[in-house]
């Protein structure tokens, strides 16, 4: 099975993952440019983050945090780990692609159960989600809206934060989160790692897509896997490394292809069009 985004390589000269002001939903952000993040909590089972750089949006790509966008050099769970140095992306492809995605018009968004946090709100595991969430955007270098749902059962999480449950989706495209912008469900999409698949620890991710009504895909699906080797001449292969060096800057289409069991999934993104060409092959559900 083969599991890609297949994109444009940037224009000779162009910055790799510059936001593209026709299309991006921010006109003047840049690394350097992201004011700081604003933290809230909601209902005492949510921690939300936004930041002034995150413009009110109808397209949001959305992505799980745990073994999705990021995962830990000692293999322990994300939500046992307090030390936010453990953590790193999931592969060198994650944060090129955020900021392919932003550049092309997408608001970046993190739907994350974060349970460790349980009632301390305000407390060490909480300042850990934080740190850790404002460390990889920084890093990332795309301004991002974060959702972290603390609270588990009916009594704790009355407003049904937790994935699968929609509540942080429908809180992230209210107006106090996405400025009374409606949101084209066609065109977000959610990657989850739990996705049902054998060895899952469950559905929720996949679940949570489709309550909130867009599409579901696994990281193999939207990233180079680690250790993934890229196909075709000039590819960077989503390496940082890779960006702008030794690669032909004529070549048009990056296809990093890796063979995964799961689904198949292909985003095309034209840093060249005005709109974006994106063209997202049906998903083959053939999870359990
Ligand atoms: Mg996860």
């Amino acid at each position: 099975m083969e599991n890609f985004f297949k994109r444009k390589d940037p224009p000779p000269g162009a910055p790799a993952g510059g936001p593209n002001p026709k299309t991006a939903c921010t006109s003047s952000t840049s690394p350097s440019s992201s004011s700081a993040p604003r933290w809230s909590t909601h209902h005492d089972a949510l921690l939300a983050r936004t930041e002034a750089a995150c413009a009110p949006c109808a397209k949001i790509a959305a992505f799980d945090l745990d073994d999705t966008l990021q995962k830990t050099r000692s293999g322990q769970k994300g939500y046992m780990v307090t030390d936010v140095n453990d953590f790193v992306d999931w592969s060198a492809d994650v944060a090129p692609t955020l900021r392919r995605l932003h550049a092309t018009g997408y608001k970046i968004v993190i739907f994350s159960n974060q349970g460790g946090v349980k009632g301390a709100m305000t407390g060490k595991r909480a300042d850990v989600v934080r740190r850790r969430i404002d460390a990889f955007a920084r890093a990332a270098g795309v301004p991002l809206q974060a959702f972290c749902a603390t609270q588990k059962g009916v009594d704790k999480d009355p407003r049904s934060y937790r994935k699968p449950g929609a509540g942080m989706w429908k809180l992230a495209t209210s107006a106090a989160f996405n400025g009374g912008v409606e949101v084209n469900v066609a065109e977000c999409f959610f990657v989850g790692d739990a996705a049902g698949r054998a060895g899952d620890f469950s559905a929720s991710d996949k679940e949570f897509a489709a309550g909130a009504g867009v599409r579901f895909m696994t990281p193999e699906e939207a990233f180079n896997a680690p250790g993934c080797a890229p196909a075709g001449p000039g590819d960077g292969g989503g390496r940082e490394d890779g960006e702008g060096a030794a690669e032909d800057a004529n070549t048009k289409m990056e296809s990093a292809v890796c063979a995964k069991e799961g689904g198949e999934g292909v985003i095309v993104i034209d840093d060249d069009d005005d709109e974006v060409d994106k063209k997202m092959a049906s998903l083959r559900d053939d999870t359990p």
